[in-house]
């Protein structure tokens, strides 16, 4: 039993679509992404050249920088402060990672929280923590979309996140809480984390790590959520943190790499870029009404 992201990306993107096209007659304008580049990271390059396609495909405008390895920090800050200040970008994304001479932590802070499409600024981060409105990383959004899509009970359930990082883990496992599911957290310190993941209803793997989770790991009949990305080194083909062959005859539903978590995150930017549109759109309004 397959979880498709891909299918549930693509209901996503008609549903995006269709909303540009009604935000269009009501605001004059269709939604702004800017997407950041810095360097040529072939992955990175190929994850921005992905979300722009998506982004254009439901007929956003879509603007892509691509920066030189060597721009410095002070130029990416300036940049980052220009498009804060220009009321037709609603979104902005910088692909992480950046460059070693480039804080990473200071580029997520000077992003406006309003425009922070990918919820990694602090601010947003306390809203997600605090229960207030804000933007939620689409990683993990996506996550809980291709659960709630399958009908899978989260409400009690004991769901097992392996990996504890900002991007995936941590969000994830603060998303079910809120779902009132039980949610063991683990990492890299974890001993015997097969004790742990063989009591998972809901088994969410985030680790990077190829080959991590195999069949004997998994409870029969579990939900296995696969958001690693890896190479493997002997095909070249794209994998998971899970042994899918193993895992796929002992899991009840189950998501490959690819096309399982990797569509869903680009789906929920496109959602989260629309949120942040109608976001600037009332604060410039807002603002506007205050000058006169
Ligand atoms: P991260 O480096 O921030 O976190 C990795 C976590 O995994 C750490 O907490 C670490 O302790 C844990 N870990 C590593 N090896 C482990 C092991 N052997 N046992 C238990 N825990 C272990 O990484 P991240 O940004 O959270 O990303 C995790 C993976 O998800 C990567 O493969 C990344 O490429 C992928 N990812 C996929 C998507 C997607 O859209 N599919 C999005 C974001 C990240």
């Amino acid at each position: 039993m397959l979880i498709s992201g891909k299918e549930l990306a693509n209901e996503v993107k008609d549903q995006v679509r269709e909303r540009v096209e009604k935000l269009k007659e009501t605001y004059g304008r269709e939604p702004h992404l800017v997407l950041i580049l810095v360097g040529d990271d072939p992955a990175s390059r190929t994850y921005v050249a992905g979300k722009y396609n998506d982004a254009n495909s439901v007929g956003f405008r879509v603007t892509r920088l691509h920066l030189s390895a060597a721009t410095t920090e002070k130029d990416l800050l300036a940049l980052i402060d220009r498009l804060n200040g220009d009321l037709t970008t609603d979104a902005i994304l910088v692909q992480l990672p950046l460059p070693d001479h480039i804080n990473e932590q200071k580029i997520i802070n000077s992003i406006n929280p309003h425009k922070d499409v990918d919820g990694f600024h602090p601010e947003n981060i306390a809203a997600l923590w605090q229960r207030r409105e804000g933007y939620v990383p689409c990683t993990p959004r996506g996550i809980i979309r291709m659960l709630d899509w399958k009908g899978i009970e989260i409400d009690g359930k004991h769901a097992v996140v392996v990996g504890r990082g900002n991007i995936v883990g941590l969000p994830v496992s603060k998303l079910l809480l809120d779902r009132n599911a039980t949610v063991t957290l683990t990492h890299s310190r974890t001993p015997d984390l097969g004790s742990l993941t063989r009591q998972a209803d809901i088994l969410i793997v985030a680790a990077g790590s190829i080959g991590l989770i195999h069949g004997d790991m998994i409870k029969p009949g579990a939900i296995v959520i696969d958001v690693g990305i890896n190479r493997n080194p002997e095909t070249g083909k794209l994998c998971g943190d899970v042994i899918f062959e193993e895992c796929e005859k002992v899991a009840g539903m189950i998501t490959p790499v690819p096309g399982g978590v990797g569509p869903m995150t680009k789906a929920c930017l496109l959602e989260n870029t629309v949120e942040c549109f109608i976001d600037n759109e009332n604060r410039n309004r807002n603002s506007s009404m205050m000058t006169i």
